[in-house]
């Protein structure tokens, strides 16, 4: 049973019967208010790269057809093979989406996005749900802010798509870059190199880990993707993915390579970095960070090109390049900052016949665009409220109490300096507002 103290704090939590109470599921996190400022300065910073570079917002429903996620992604991909929450309903199977770029590229399609407008940018940030082992930096809901452009097969498309984020990435402070990239070619090259890596492979299965050999004939490339030292002791000397590409992929990944050296971004070409979603074509790339607070789950970013995607989809040829990025992850690669607070007026009432001219005071500074709190918890002495006006960085307490109301007064404390006067009434608020208005008085520091 739950209790309460005499300080208002919660003790004992439980049912009657000696249950616990209700948890978040596992591997999916509540996102508190004090924790809200950071996410929201990395949404900002997101949403502000983005219409710099001409992207506008697109939202999906969290839910599609199982379908979509099998035809977009592969169906013997990690993802689909193991990790969708799936449930069946009205005779249909729906998932909750695991990634966001096969929800958008069907409303792409479903709303006829290409024949209004030849090019198209589209950004999205939201939750993700995939069932993997939970830890540090990877969860089952997770939240992934991408972008995609529809209608660009060229290599600036990648490029600019790379320059962009590692824009993005130093706007946040988040050091420590790695940028890794690749061309994985045609579907008609992968299926060459699928040839070449298993006669490389099969040869070597006894020194794979079990892992890596119940898939080797279903997905050789999955493989390259193994973080078993095992598996990667064995890929380390595999014939490469940038050998077996036409020379039409090859002149489009030097093209890519070529913008981002004159762009400056420094990054590693990684042949056997191929991602796990099948849909890619040509460039793939992944951002990742060696700075410590990140751990093992150290990916920030992945993206590639899906030419084919759309047209897999029942639409037509359009040639598209994407990536998402993990906003948990960048949370834990920011540096951490100040927490800011500040609070320009507490109102401390002081019994119920003083509620309502503190609720009209206090409104009367909010409509004014200042925020303030009202406090009106039964029973609390003024002292404690004082206290709490403290604790949240309150520049000015306003104590409205019976004695003062009778004689038509407020007080006004001045929290930082330590001051406290008596203003009639219908002076208080024009008052306080000239005050507030003074910018270096606003905040207190903390
Ligand atoms: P992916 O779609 O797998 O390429 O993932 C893109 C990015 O999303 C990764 O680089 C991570 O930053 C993030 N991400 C993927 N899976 C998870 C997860 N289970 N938990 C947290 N972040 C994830």
């Amino acid at each position: 049973m739950a209790s309460i103290s005499a300080d208002g704090r919660w003790f004992a939590l439980g049912f009657d019967d000696g249950t616990m109470p209700f948890r978040a599921v596992k591997g999916m996190n509540d996102i508190l208010p004090e924790q809200m400022a950071r996410w929201q300065r990395l949404e900002s910073a997101f949403r502000e790269t983005m219409a710099l570079y001409g992207y506008g917002e697109v939202r999906t429903p969290v839910v599609e057809e199982t379908q979509l996620f099998v035809r977009s992604i592969g169906e013997s991909t990690e993802v689909v093979d193991k990790e969708m929450y799936s449930f069946a309903r009205h005779d249909t199977s729906l998932t909750l989406r695991p990634e966001g770029t096969a929800g958008a590229a069907r409303a792409f399609l479903e709303h006829g996005v290409y024949s209004r407008a030849p090019l198209t940018r589209w950004y999205y940030l939201g939750p993700m749900f995939r069932a993997e082992r939970p830890q540090r930096g990877r969860y089952r809901q997770f939240w992934q802010a991408g972008g995609e452009v529809y209608g660009d097969q060229g290599p600036v498309a990648d490029a600019e798509m790379i320059v962009m984020l590692c824009d993005l990435l130093q706007k946040l402070g988040v050091t420590d870059l790695h940028i890794a990239v690749n061309s994985i070619g045609s579907p008609q090259a992968r299926e060459r190199y699928r040839q070449l890596l298993l006669d490389y492979l099969r040869p070597r299965a006894e020194h794979l880990s079990e892992h890596a050999r119940a898939r080797l004939e279903d997905n050789p490339l999955r493989v390259l993707d193994s973080k078993d030292e095992r598996d990667r002791t064995v890929v380390s000397t595999s014939p490469s993915i940038l050998d077996a590409l036409d020379a039409e992929d090859q002149e489009h990944f030097s093209e890519v390579t070529r913008m981002l050296d004159g762009s400056g971004v420094g990054y590693r070409i990684e042949p056997r970095l191929v991602r796990g979603l099948d849909y890619y074509t040509r460039t793939v790339f992944e951002i990742s960070t060696s700075s410590a607070g990140v751990g093992a789950q150290n990916a920030l970013v992945g993206g590639g090109r899906y030419d084919t995607l759309l047209a897999g989809l029942g639409g037509p040829q359009i040639a598209a390049v994407g990536f998402a990025m993990g906003l948990e992850r960048l949370l834990l690669a920011m540096p951490e900052e100040a927490p800011k607070k500040s609070l320009p007026c507490y109102f401390v009432t002081l019994g119920a016949e003083t509620w309502s001219k503190a609720l009209e005071l206090a409104q009367s500074v909010r409509r004014a665009g200042y925020r303030a709190e009202l406090d009106a918890r039964q029973g609390a002495s003024l002292k404690s409220q004082l206290r709490r006006a403290d604790a949240l960085g309150a520049r000015y307490a306003v104590v409205v109490g019976p004695d003062e109301l009778q004689r038509q007064v407020a007080a006004l404390k001045d929290l930082a300096q330590h001051t406290q006067r008596e203003l009639p009434l219908d002076q208080l608020v024009p008052t306080l507002l000239g005050e507030l208005s003074h910018p270096q008085q606003q905040e207190r520091p903390h």
